[in-house]
């Protein structure tokens, strides 16, 4: 995923507020990226801007891997669309909100702060509510390889009241994975659990992404969180003004 020169505004006149004054950044697949910075600084708004759920106020938002439709792997081609090095991309600046509806249903998953898990059903009901939705079978292989890899071997009949903190973001991970998106976007993802189980989460975060390949782009305020993932991004007053990598996260796994 790419931002190109990506630019919002909020309000106008005394009200104007530029929340990203001209992003250029690109996320490589299969990485763990942390975005941290002041309240206030944009983080939110390009996460939002990303996801396709807040409008650009100019530049570009490319998601690699996608088709016009929004189907992971498609290979359709069309105005939004394109393609470099083989690889279909869509320019999120470019879709109508039907079509961005069905991008994010497919193509990326979210992890919030509040688990957003549904009491009345099992983990695994929760996990594949993305695809009952849809009508969609899910693919056994994909579910067994969540449910070990997020360590919920045992879990997955337990509802969520039955469940730890950190058990249940670990249900939210599987979930916002379920339907193996290009792009998963974590919004504080241990705002809400104490220190040890934030560890446990963040640690089976990080395997998801070394093992399965996942693209992560977490916000949080936290640096002990930050410092599981591979890149730290730092925004200050809507810039990146620091971007670096961890070399730590790559020895730790
Ligand atoms: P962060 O996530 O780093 O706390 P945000 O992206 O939420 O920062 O906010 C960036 C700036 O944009 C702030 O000045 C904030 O007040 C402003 N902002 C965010 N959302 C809106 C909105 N819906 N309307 C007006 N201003 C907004
Ligand atoms: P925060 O405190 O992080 O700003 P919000 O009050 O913005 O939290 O609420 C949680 C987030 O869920 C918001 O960023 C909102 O834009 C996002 N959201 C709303 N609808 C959807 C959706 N259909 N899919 C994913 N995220 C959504």
């Amino acid at each position: 995923m790419q931002a190109v020169s990506l630019v919002k505004d909020y309000g106008r006149g005394e009200n104007l507020v530029h929340a990203l004054r001209g992003v250029d950044v690109a996320f490589q697949r299969g990485r763990f990226t942390a975005i941290m910075g002041p309240s206030g600084s944009g983080k939110s708004t390009l996460m939002h801007t990303l996801a396709g759920l807040d409008s650009a106020t100019s530049g570009r938002v490319l998601l690699y891997g996608v088709g016009a439709d929004g189907q992971s792997g498609s290979h359709k081609r069309s105005a939004q669309s394109g393609s470099s090095d083989g690889h279909a991309f869509v320019d999120l600046t470019k879709l109508n909100d039907n079509q961005l509806t069905l991008l994010r249903r497919h193509s990326i998953g979210f992890i919030f702060q509040s688990f957003n898990l549904l009491p009345m059903f099992t983990a695994e009901q929760n996990i594949v509510m993305p695809l009952t939705l849809e009508g969609v079978k899910p693919d056994r292989a994909w579910f067994d390889l969540l449910i070990s890899t997020l360590g919920l071997q045992g879990r997955t009949n337990h509802r969520p009241s039955e469940l730890s903190g950190g058990q249940q973001q670990r249900v939210a991970i599987a979930r916002a994975l379920i339907t193996k998106p290009a792009i998963v976007f974590a919004d504080e993802p241990t705002g809400n659990l104490d220190s040890v189980s934030s560890a446990e989460v963040l640690s089976f975060l990080k395997r998801s992404v070394r093992e399965l390949g996942q693209t992560v782009i977490m916000v949080t305020h936290d640096a002990v969180a930050a410092s599981y993932a591979d890149r730290a991004l730092v925004f200050a007053d809507g810039r990146i003004v620091a971007d670096e990598n961890n070399p730590s996260a790559e020895r730790m796994s």
